[in-house]
C-alpha cells in the first residue's frame, strides 16, 4: 500500500518560460523572489518579467534572499509581499530562493509569529507559487518543503505544507549552463543524496524507488560533464530534470540522517548544502550497509559504478572540502542532530552511529 501525490506541472525545454507566458497568469500581482544576482545574470529573471509584461501581470522583485535563508529573511519577504498586494509568488534561483518563496507565500497571508510556520499553525492557504530553478539539485520546485535556518537553535528546520507545492516548475537548461563548476557539482550531489536517502528510507514506496533509480541513472550519464566542467544546454536540462525527479522522490519518501547531520556542517562551517551531504553519504552507506546491502548495490549500479568504494572516490573527486573539524565540534553537532526526526532512517539511529558517521567523514 502506498500513496503518490505530485501536484506540480513540470514544463521542460529551451525557452520554456517565453513559450508559455500564459501559464504565468496565476493572479494580477506577482512578487518575484530571488537571491542577490544570479537570477538576473543567468537570464531567468528577464525571461520571467518579459512573460509577465506580455500577459499584463504586474510584479515587484524581492531580491534579498541569502543562501540558506533564515526564518527572519523569509518573514520580511512575507511582509513585503503583503505590503505590495501580491496574489502569487514566483521563486527564481537555487533552493534558497525557492524555499524562501514557500515561506513568503505563507507569511504574506497569515498574521503569525515567524516560528509558528513550523507548527503548521496558520489558517489561510499560502499564495500560489511558480518555481524556476537555476541550480540542478534541491528539487524544491516539486516539493512541499521549505528549509529555513534557525539562528538561535544553530541549525536548519523544515516546514512542510501541501499547498506549498509549486503549481508550475519551469526547467530550462540555459539557466544552469554557466553555473560555477563547484555549485554544479554540489547541487548534483544533493540530487543524488535525495535519490539515495529516499531509496534507502523506510518511507520509500514502489513509486519513489522507481523514480530514485532513474534519478541516479540520469545523473550517472552526466558524470563526465560534472567531472570535466564541460556543460551543454542538453546536459544541463538532463541534470535539471534529474534534480526534479530527486525532488519527487523526497516528496514521497523524505530524506534521512545525511540531511539532518549535514545541516550542522552548513550552519557552523558554511559548507554548501549539497557538499555537506556528499561529505557524509559514504559513511552513511557503510553505517546502513548491514541492513540494506542489496539496495545499496542497486544504487551503485544505477549510477554506473561498480562498488561503494568507487562511489566514495567519486564524492572525493567532485567535492573539495578544506574545513577542519575537531572531536569537540562533532560532539556539539551530535547534540543538535540527534534532535531531528530520525524514525525514517533505514535502521535505529544511535548517538554512537551518528558519531561514527561524522568521525569517518570529517576527521
Ligand atoms: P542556493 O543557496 O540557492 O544558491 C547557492 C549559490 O548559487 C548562490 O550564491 C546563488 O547566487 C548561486 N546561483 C544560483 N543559481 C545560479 C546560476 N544559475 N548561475 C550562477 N550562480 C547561481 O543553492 P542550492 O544548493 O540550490 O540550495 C540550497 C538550499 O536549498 C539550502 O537552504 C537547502 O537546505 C535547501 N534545500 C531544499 C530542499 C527542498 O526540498 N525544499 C531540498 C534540498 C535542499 P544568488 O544568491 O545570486 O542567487
Ligand atoms: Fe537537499
Amino acid at each position: 500500500m502506498f500513496s503518490y501525490y505530485m501536484p506540480t506541472r513540470i514544463l521542460v525545454g529551451e525557452n520554456v518560460v517565453r513559450n508559455n507566458a500564459s501559464a504565468f497568469a496565476l493572479g494580477r500581482k506577482a512578487i518575484i523572489v530571488t537571491g542577490r544576482s544570479s537570477a538576473q545574470k543567468c537570464g531567468a529573471l528577464n525571461d520571467v518579467t518579459d512573460a509577465l509584461n506580455k500577459i499584463g501581470v504586474s510584479y515587484d522583485v524581492y531580491d534579498k534572499i541569502e543562501n540558506n535563508p533564515t526564518v527572519e529573511c523569509a518573514y520580511y519577504g512575507g511582509r513585503f509581499a503583503k505590503d505590495h498586494g501580491a496574489d502569487f509568488i514566483i521563486g527564481i534561483g537555487g533552493g534558497s530562493p525557492m524555499d524562501a518563496s514557500k515561506a513568503i507565500a505563507v507569511y504574506a497571508v497569515n498574521d503569525i509569529e515567524p516560528m509558528q510556520i513550523f507548527d503548521g499553525n496558520f489558517v489561510n492557504k499560502p499564495l500560489p507559487i511558480i518555481a524556476v530553478p537555476t541550480t540542478a539539485g534541491t528539487g524544491s520546485e516539486v516539493t512541499p518543503y521549505s528549509i529555513l535556518t534557525l539562528t538561535k537553535e544553530q541549525t536548519k528546520r523544515n516546514f512542510t505544507c501541501e499547498d506549498c507545492f509549486p503549481k508550475i516548475a519551469f526547467l530550462d537548461g540555459r539557466y544552469t549552463v554557466k553555473l560555477p563548476i563547484q555549485v554544479a557539482r554540489n547541487t548534483a550531489v544533493d540530487a543524488m543524496c535525495h535519490a539515495i536517502e529516499g531509496y534507502l528510507n523506510n518511507r520509500a514506496t514502489a513509486a519513489s524507488d522507481y523514480i530514485a533509480l532513474e534519478t541516479l541513472r540520469l545523473i550517472g550519464e552526466c558524470l563526465p560533464a560534472l567531472k570535466s566542467g564541460d556543460f551543454s544546454v542538453p546536459i544541463c536540462e538532463k541534470l535539471l530534470f534529474a534534480a526534479s525527479l530527486g525532488g519527487i522522490v523526497i516528496s514521497q519518501a523524505g530524506t534521512t540522517i545525511v540531511h539532518s547531520m549535514g545541516y550542522q556542517l552548513t550552519f557552523f562551517k558554511d559548507i554548501p548544502h549539497g557538499m555537506a551531504n556528499g561529505m557524509l553519504i559514504g559513511a552513511f552507506l557503510d553505517w546502513c550497509g548491514d541492513v540494506c546491502g542489496e539496495k545499496i548495490a542497486r544504487v551503485v549500479e544505477a549510477i554506473g559504478l561498480s562498488s561503494v568504494c568507487e562511489f566514495k572516490e567519486l564524492m572525493k573527486k567532485l567535492l573539495v572540502n578544506e574545513s577542519l573539524f575537531t572531536d569537540e565540534e562533532i560532539e556539539a553537532y551530535l547534540k543538535i542532530s540527534m534532535n531531528a526526526k530520525l524514525a525514517s532512517a533505514p535502521k535505529t539511529v544511535t548517538i554512537d552511529g551518528e558519531r561514527d558517521i561524522y568521525r569517518k567523514s570529517l576527521l
